[in-house]
């Protein structure tokens, strides 16, 4: 199985431990899979009967190649143990007739982006043995709160890799910080800049574009990598939580083999969502993917019109993981649905004018996967609230945009298909609007919010988020943002 970029012309191929350690294409373009390996009902039989780390390690062998099948099972069951992934990987839940909940959040960090971050860093460590790179992995990562600490706590203790996070001082809750500055492992570091989000993540810019610092740290036995989300080491574990809910569906005789489901995923970057398609073009029966996004509605507005405009207002809202305006991912989709040529139009036009506009046989194509929907603030709180007064199901923001938005996609198409909703973070991970939601009442403190939501939901807090300000604090330094390279070279020793 060999990978191309969605913007090379001439198709120029790579081995998948090489871009998984390269993250992004020369040319700015991203890494696709060359072809898409099928899956047969008699596969997903076989699949049922197996453990979740099985699960992905089968699925994953499909796509990564210069991976030995017991290189996978290994590292996916060190990845999605039980000690890691408390409950289950990633349970399924009905929440009333056709909707099912996949929990995608019972892992280190609450949420789900530990689905990939869990596996990936594994895949990466082996990737630099396999292409002979002598050199250890820094990963620098600039953080506005969760991304951070999922990075921490997938690269934490990995062979050959060390990892450094910024956060801007006073730009993360107090759960974040906390998460963060307790964090474990030898090779990880923490650092709090003076400045907002964009500051540190300007500084990580510089960081990584300066080519006196890669010359230097390869002379002293490093090179700079990133964690993005992009990578396709990220995107392939994903493939696996759609497949293993099929399969539970099937264990459980809620559906019969070879049925059809429909998938509804909060959106923001388009990863997960994509890697829902990616699972039906292999041949798992899935209808419609529901693209569900918040007030930053312009996926919704691109399904709906095959218009992609950035030029519009951008909201905070209460799903932040989703306040987005580049889904950077929709450039792999475009690619798979329009061909390299367009898309790399798309892009240039995208780039230059914030905008593009896809024609009508590209449009037809991709609507006949995918559909668009979007919760605005108030219907999120009102899922939040319907939910858990009406079928007892207790779910964070996120996943009530979701809920909401296949709500609306029954109500207008009276489709009675099943649909998977991917649920992608605890109710403990923003318990101060889940409980805002239920109550309209506003806790003062995000952490009096997670004992007010545990004892009028009467729920546990989500393990991670337990007894935070109770561990040991390891990292306090707070640093001006001028001085962030001075802080990676004193980290890794280098004078
Ligand atoms: C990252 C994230 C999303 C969005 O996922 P994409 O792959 O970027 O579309 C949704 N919900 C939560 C909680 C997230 O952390």
């Amino acid at each position: 199985m060999k990978y191309q970029s969605t913007r090379d012309l001439s198709c120029k191929k790579y081995s998948s431990a090489q871009i998984i350690k390269q993250g992004i294409a020369n040319d700015g373009g991203l890494f696709i899979p060359e072809s898409i390996p099928a899956l047969s009902k008699d596969e997903i039989s076989e699949l049922c009967g197996l453990s979740y780390p099985e699960r992905a390690a089968k699925i994953l062998s499909k796509f990564l190649d210069d991976y030995t099948y017991e290189e996978l099972l290994q590292d996916c069951h060190a990845a999605y143990s039980e000690s890691s992934f408390v409950g289950g990987a990633a349970p399924l839940v009905n929440v009333h007739d056709n909707i099912y909940s996949l929990e995608l959040w019972h892992g280190p960090t609450a949420a789900f982006k530990d689905m990939a971050l869990q596996i990936m860093p594994r895949l990466l460590s082996r990737s630099l043995t396999k292409t002979g790179e002598d050199k250890t992995a820094v990963i620098l990562v600039a953080t506005s709160g969760d991304t951070g600490k999922a990075a921490l706590e997938g690269y934490k203790d990995i062979d050959k890799i060390k990892i450094m996070v910024f956060y801007p001082v006073d730009g993360v809750s107090r759960v974040q910080k906390l998460q963060m500055a307790t964090q474990t492992g030898d090779n990880v570091n923490v650092c709090a800049i003076k400045g907002n989000f964009d500051d540190a993540q300007t500084g990580v810019k510089n960081i990584f574009a300066n080519s006196e610092v890669s010359k230097k740290l390869a002379e002293n036995g490093y090179f700079l990598s990133s964690a993005n989300s992009i990578n396709w080491g990220r995107l392939a574990p994903q493939i696996v939580y759609y497949i293993s809910a099929y399969c539970d569906l099937i264990s459980s005789k809620d559906i019969k083999m070879g049925e059809t489901v429909n998938v509804c995923v909060p959106t923001g970057n388009f990863g997960n969502i994509f890697a829902a398609y990616i699972a039906k073009l292999m041949g798992l029966p899935i209808g419609k993917l529901i693209c569900a996004s918040n007030t930053n509605n312009i996926l919704t507005d691109f399904l709906r019109t095959g218009v992609y405009d950035r030029n519009r207002d951008f909201h905070l809202t209460m799903s932040p993981s989703m306040d987005i305006l580049i889904s950077s991912n929709l450039e792999r989709l475009l690619c798979f649905s329009a061909g390299i040529e367009k898309t790399v139009g798309y892009m240039k036009s995208l780039n230059e004018t914030g905008r593009y506009e896809i024609d009508d046989e590209v449009k037809a194509k991709i609507a006949s996967d995918f559909v668009g929907y979007f919760a605005d603030e108030e219907a999120t709180a009102k899922a939040i609230k319907d939910n858990y007064d009406k079928y007892g199901y207790l779910c964070d923001t996120h996943t009530a945009v979701a809920l909401d938005s296949a709500r609306q996609y029954i109500e207008q198409t009276g489709d009675n298909t099943k649909i998977i909703v991917d649920s992608t973070a605890s109710p403990y991970k923003f318990a101060a609007d889940v409980y805002n939601s239920l109550t309209e009442k506003t806790p003062e403190d995000a952490l009096e919010a997670l004992d007010m939501l545990s004892s009028y939901t009467n729920t546990e807090i989500a393990y991670p988020l337990k007894n935070l300000a109770q561990r040991k604090v390891r990292f306090d330094e707070v640093i001006e943002a001028e001085d962030m390279l001075s802080a990676v070279y004193s980290y890794i020793d280098i004078k």
